[in-house]
């Protein structure tokens, strides 16, 4: 029956379209381009500073920079290499987040799991051009001698509406949209 035929052949066509897309974004992670511990930055000079405290994960200039986990902003900083940058606590563990262009939160903010924090920048430390990135480290509190951790230990993969989070606040999502 052609009627059929036609209804058949539109989801085999639909069907391409859907499938590939959905495996791309399945796969779509933030890229590491200097792990944690690392001796050199992403461009492969030798980092000032020492062992790298954090991860830089490859991020265009104006990315959205989102919470990895429910949490209280513990404040907004501002210093020599990590720049413009923001903490937030999340219970035991705090995240932080460098080279900020703008800051969308202030200190004492609750935050949500996938909000914005502030957008990707290159103030602080500046990356060369093709290097652009966001800083994020993992600590096991928030003040600044806190010890570092690896993020990528924490991270379970990119935000999933149809996951619930919430309860475990060391679970960490990617801080970038993926
Ligand atoms: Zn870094």
């Amino acid at each position: 029956m052609p009627h059929r035929r036609l209804v058949l052949l539109a989801i085999v066509a639909v069907s391409l379209l859907i499938v590939p897309a959905a495996m791309f974004c399945a796969y779509a992670e933030p890229r590491v381009v200097s792990p944690f511990g690392a001796t050199t930055g992403p461009e492969g000079y030798p980092r000032r500073g020492g062992l790298h405290q954090g991860v830089d994960l490859a991020a265009p200039v104006g990315t959205r920079g989102i919470a990895p986990a429910e949490g209280v902003v513990n404040r907004i900083i501002k210093y020599d290499l990590c720049g413009n940058g923001v903490v937030v606590s999340h219970g035991t563990l705090a995240t932080v987040y460098c080279h900020l262009s703008k800051v969308d939160v202030g200190a004492g903010q609750s935050v949500q799991r996938r909000e914005v924090l502030g957008r990707t920048g290159t103030s602080g430390l500046k990356p060369d051009p093709g290097f652009e990135l966001l800083h994020f480290e993992v600590r096991d509190g928030p003040t600044t001698g806190a010890k570092r951790l690896d993020p990528i230990a924490f991270i379970v993969g990119c935000f999933d509406a149809s996951q619930g989070y919430a309860a475990d606040r060391l679970v960490l999502t990617y801080p970038l949209p993926c």
